[in-house]
């Protein structure tokens, strides 16, 4: 029996790993999960699978829960202590690290330290902190198994292949809703066409990332620390079908891919399981007869510029990695609360990323200093902004 510990157990990730383990009874025990702000939906999951610790946001919502789950009476923490307490749970041996944002750096990081194997689905803790999230790992010796669908192909295509034989890796990317857009109607687009994601199902920060490419732009950042590769060694192709998860080049010409339907319990049942596989009966099965059609084309970087600027702030390295991911956050929640359009985001950010005086990203402090000053900074346009509108 392996025991899990959910980060983020409401989001889309949490949800689908739930779904999992509940078809894998006999394999997996969750002994721990963290929610936000979910309370319904946190009160079915734990009546579901009886976890012992459970943790919310806030005192008040784990009043209204421990209300909701009576008579179950699992141990209820909040805050960020309460995250921790989750991911270091002593008897949990894989942390599901799914929270949305940097707010999950604390708790991932606390796993590691507490020699918890990783599955890794919060591109955002990467990108904020990967010189430190890779380090700890190396340090206590833990795994960390992507479970974002491109970081899971490239992982499960490089498995036992020597570092030498690699050339590249190619991220796949469905170019979200507008890739066939003209620009001149980027002005004028609304949250509901930005959530209607053509091929994942997903939460809205990520789906409002990948209609900006900004998620395969932080997910280039989330590569880079997760393989060691440089920059130039990591490409990306818009491929709209999403059948195929991501490639890898190898010296002598050949390329691996992986494919399947796009669904996240493969990558998370992956992550679970690991190294063994768990037969998903319930998923439809690739039919290639029925979807000949592959095609593949360049990003447009005129139209999608969150891409260039992620591949630019990796490129300068230290601490501006976590200014384009804080300023990106706040920027998007302000379009998604309908204080800034959808053009403002790569607008803002290059704005952000001019003001930032970079420096070493070597400490946690370091990241989250940066966090915190990026946010202030793209508040404040985006507060400007809206005093002008
Ligand atoms: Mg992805």
């Amino acid at each position: 029996m392996k025991e899990i510990a959910i980060l983020g157990s409401t989001g889309s990730v949490g949800v689908t790993t739930l779904d999992v383990i509940g078809r894998f009874r006999d394999r997996f025990r969750v002994v721990a999960m963290a929610a936000g702000r979910n309370v319904e939906l946190f009160a079915g999951q734990i009546r579901g699978f009886a976890p012992e610790l459970v943790a919310v946001a806030t005192r008040q919502l784990a009043d209204e829960l421990a209300a909701r789950i009576a008579p179950l009476k699992p141990r209820i923490l909040v805050g960020a202590e309460g995250a921790i307490a989750v991911a270091t749970h002593p008897r949990a041996r894989l942390v599901m690290s799914a929270m949305v944002g940097a707010i999950g750096l604390g708790p991932t990081l606390a796993a590691i330290r507490a020699g918890k194997d990783i599955a890794f689905a919060n591109k955002e803790v990467m990108v904020v902190a990967g010189e430190v999230v890779t380090r700890a790992a190396r340090e206590h010796g833990v795994r960390l198994l992507p479970v974002d669908s491109e970081h899971n192909a490239v992982f499960q295509c490089l498995e036992g292949r020597p570092r030498e034989s690699v050339r590249r890796i190619i991220l796949t990317a469905s170019g979200g809703p507008f890739r066939a857009w003209p620009s001149d109607r980027f002005a004028s687009i609304t949250v509901a066409e930005a959530l209607n994601h053509p091929t994942w199902k997903m939460g809205a920060k990520i789906t409002i990332d990948s209609a900006t490419l900004m998620n395969k732009g932080l997910e280039v950042i989330e590569a880079r620390w997760l393989f060691d590769l440089a920059p130039e060694r990591i490409d990306v192709v818009i491929h709209p079908q999403s059948v195929i998860h991501s490639m890898v080049e190898l010296v002598d010409g050949s390329v691996l891919a992986e494919m399947a339907v796009p669904d996240m319990a493969i990558p998370v049942a992956f992550a679970l399981a690991y190294p063994e596989r768990l037969p998903l009966d319930h998923l439809n099965r690739l039919e290639f007869a029925r979807c000949a059609n592959l095609t593949f084309e360049a990003p447009d970087a005129a139209k999608f510029p969150c891409l260039g600027l992620a591949y630019e702030a990796l490129r300068a390295g230290g601490t501006m990695p976590a200014c384009l991911n804080a300023a990106n956050e706040e920027l998007v929640a302000a379009f998604l609360g309908g204080r800034g359009s959808f053009a403002d985001i790569p607008r803002h950010l290059e704005t952000v990323m001019g003001r930032h005086r970079n420096g070493p990203a070597r400490t946690l402090e370091d990241a989250l200093e940066t966090d915190g000053w990026a946010r202030a900074a793209a508040r404040e346009l985006i507060g400007a902004g809206a005093e002008r509108a």
